[in-house]
């Protein structure tokens, strides 16, 4: 099935916004079995939307196109879309009354010039918008199939997910084209992660492919076959014996995703110091609902005074150690873990540049501690990279600490993350 992406929007093509559409389209897509054949971008004009849509439309079987259907002047997809395909724009009455629900859920008045989201090429079937004002709608021409949806986000995500992906389904007859199965290695290099799994052959009808979503590297197993499920079942034991605890989450699920469900599991407690992750970590903790069932508190303690202040951090310890080391990471673990009263306390604290490195600590040099009950625990890493990256690999390795303390494996055969490519 080829399939392709239109996105809509000036501000896609000024440098003021970022696809990402694109990109969420393709991985939520991917492990469905589907992959995009094109993506192409156009302005808010009239003439180019047109031009884009009749030319997917001629050589694609599936176009999905987002953005342009709200209700300024700049938002023209429906009426190009009726337009280059020669039918009339209308008022689609199940459009506006599903646009005046929405508005009446929000219990807020809706502006006359919502009307003109109900506005649709003649034919259009509806696709419902839970999260939005825009429903979004499909058109069947030349013998393609054409979704159109909302460019926010969250709108569009939810979508694809309820109503575009179930059609595509659909029209293949129920059976996906292909499976696929994922996972996220942290800790070994790609190269490494491939000699690993080459030694071993997966099963007949399974392709192995690589990607990389810094710093984990993502091991992707595809089969098209018909027995396809049991043929992934089998190299997933494959793979998972392979690189053992190395692999840090699956399917689609992110390391934070995968440590915060082990901590609600386990009912377990969380509270973090950090210092040069200056809040990484919790970030990335509570972007997730649920956060609050474990974790308690998280300090960012930047200045010596704050390590002293919040963590009792001795001031012998940053006098003779300093503030970058073994110790200090110690004290800061135990120092939050004692004030917090919870069974983990996890602390970060290094040097990720540019400046501030020394030759005994270069920039890169991160200590990690973790305090518990039955375990205190501290050991000193070199990141390789820029300061973005030195921040993610420590917050990946402190998240990867707390996977692996809940999976009652000792610190001590944590392996450094290989350097970044
Ligand atoms: P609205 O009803 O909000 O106007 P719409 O369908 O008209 O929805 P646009 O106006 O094109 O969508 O975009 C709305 C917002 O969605 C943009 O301001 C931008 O923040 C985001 N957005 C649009 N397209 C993309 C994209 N391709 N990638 C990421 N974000 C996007």
């Amino acid at each position: 099935m080829n399939i392709a992406v239109l996105t809509i929007g000036d501000e896609l093509l000024s440098g003021e916004l970022a696809d990402t559409n694109t990109q969420r389209i393709a991985r939520q897509l991917s492990p469905h079995g589907y992959g995009l054949r094109e993506s192409l971008s156009v302005g808010d004009d009239r003439g180019d939307i047109e031009e884009a849509l009749a030319a997917l439309a001629a050589r694609m079987d599936v176009v999905i196109v987002t953005g342009g259907l709200g209700p300024t002047v700049d938002d023209l997809t429906a009426a190009a879309a009726a337009h280059v395909f020669g039918l009339p724009l209308e008022r689609n009455d199940e459009a506006l009354s599903l646009i005046r629900q929405h508005f009446a859920r929000l219990g807020v008045n809706m502006h006359p010039r919502n009307d003109k989201q109900a506005m649709l090429p003649r034919g259009a079937a509806l696709i419902p918008n839970p999260k939005g004002s825009a429903p979004g709608f499909s058109l069947t021409r030349h013998d393609a199939f054409l979704f159109f949806l909302p460019g926010v986000p969250a709108e569009m995500a939810t979508m694809l997910d309820e109503s575009v992906l179930p059609a595509l389904r659909q029209r293949q007859g129920g059976q996906p084209p292909r499976q696929e199965k994922l996972f996220q290695v942290f800790g070994l290099s790609e190269p490494r992660v491939e000699e690993l799994l080459s030694r071993n052959t997966l099963p007949d009808g399974v392709q192995l492919a690589f990607g990389v979503d810094f710093p984990l590297v993502i091991v992707k197993l595809r089969s098209a076959r018909p027995d396809a499920a049991e043929l992934l079942t089998r190299g997933e034991s494959q793979v998972r014996q392979v690189l053992g605890d190395f692999v840090v989450a699956a399917g689609g699920q992110t390391l934070a995703e995968n440590v915060a469900r082990q901590l609600t599991d386990s009912g377990s407690t969380l509270a973090l110091a950090e210092s040069c992750t200056g809040g990484l970590i919790s970030t990335w903790l509570t972007n997730l609902p649920g956060a609050s069932a474990f974790l308690e508190r998280s300090a960012v303690t930047y200045a010596n005074s704050a390590k002293q202040d919040w963590l009792q951090v001795p001031e012998q310890v940053l006098s003779e150690q300093g503030a970058v080391s073994e110790a200090c990471a110690l004290a800061m673990a135990a120092g939050i873990r004692g004030a917090a009263g919870t069974r983990l306390g996890v602390a970060v604290t290094g040097i990720a540049g540019p400046e501030g490195g020394t030759a005994q600590k270069p920039v890169g040099t991160v200590f990690i501690a973790l305090s518990a009950a039955d375990r205190e625990e501290a050991r000193g890493y070199r990141f390789h990279g820029n300061r973005e990256q030195v921040r993610i690999l420590a917050a990946c390795m402190a998240l990867d600490w707390i996977r692996r303390y809940l999976l009652t494996r000792p610190a001590a055969e944590l392996t450094a993350p290989e350097e970044p490519r």
